[in-house]
């Protein structure tokens, strides 16, 4: 007893400060794509960051360029590509909206300028009915549908004592009978369809639907494969995204934060 006593004191709290401070993010994180538009020259470069872009993420235009975080997957092969490094990475975690359109970036903003005045994408929190009900406690069935358990893996982090995110009074249920919302993974293929509906109607109304990763959202590197889906938006239209190959804990943790109305 007094050896764990001792031992707890030794190792002090390793739970993460945030959300009261600013998250401690890996030296490698790769956040938000910032495309500085005055360095960018798509008339001059041969479009060289959509030809590296193995997702289709990038498209061209007359004055620039536009990169959807819904296809992303955050190899950065277009900042490497492009000769005028007009592509880089930020180590902005908050990726999460909820509408498809914002996830769109173009020239440092997401979505167009006039609807969404920030420069991350939108998340508009739940209706004040909803966040009575949920913003205490929100229980989570995950479905894996065809993931290659990297987004498993980071929604399985957050129940570790670095994130733990139980002291948010959020958690993973074993049954849709007993979830508050469905968080999605994988690109949806048309062999998890009906076991994904199926889930769907166990869970009780209202229901939360959130896609977790790139895969989820758009298919991502598999969407135009055969037997393979278009993400979570071929069944359902979801309330959260979450762009990510896989997302960061962190960045699933302040969408769901944000969604609930707690930041
Ligand atoms: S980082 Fe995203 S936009 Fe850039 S090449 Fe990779 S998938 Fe395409």
């Amino acid at each position: 007893m007094l050896h764990g006593l001792i031992e707890r004191l030794r190792q002090k709290k390793r739970t993460a400060a945030y959300p009261g401070k600013p998250p401690v993010l890996p030296e490698r994180f790769r956040g938000l794509p910032l495309i500085a538009e005055a360095a960018c020259q798509t008339g001059s470069c041969g479009k060289a960051c959509a030809s590296a872009c193995p997702t289709g993420a990038i498209q061209t235009h007359d004055n620039g360029l536009s990169l959807d975080l819904g296809l992303c997957i955050f190899c950065a092969a277009c900042a490497s590509a492009c000769p005028h490094a007009a592509i880089s990475f930020s180590r902005e975690y908050r990726l999460a909206g909820t509408s498809r359109e914002h996830l769109v970036i173009r020239a440092g903003r997401c979505g167009q300028a006039e609807d969404n005045p920030g420069d991350i994408p939108l998340l508009v929190p739940l209706d004040r009915k909803l966040r009575s009900m949920f913003s205490r406690s929100l229980k989570l069935r995950e479905i894996s549908a065809a993931g290659c358990n990297a987004c498993e893996a980071d929604c399985n982090a957050l129940g570790n004592i670095l994130f733990d995110v139980q002291r948010f009074g959020i958690d993973f249920v074993a049954s849709p009978r007993h979830a508050d919302a469905l968080l999605i993974t994988g690109p949806l293929p048309k062999n998890m369809r009906l076991a994904v509906q199926k889930c769907h109607a166990a869970a009780p109304n209202p229901k939360i639907i959130i896609a977790a990763g790139t895969c989820a959202i758009s298919g991502g590197l598999f969407r135009n494969l055969s037997g393979q889906g278009k993400g979570v938006p071929e069944l359902f239209k979801p309330d959260l995204y979450i762009p990510g190959c896989p997302p960061h804990p962190f960045t699933i943790l302040d969408g769901l934060l944000r969604l609930l109305g707690r930041i």
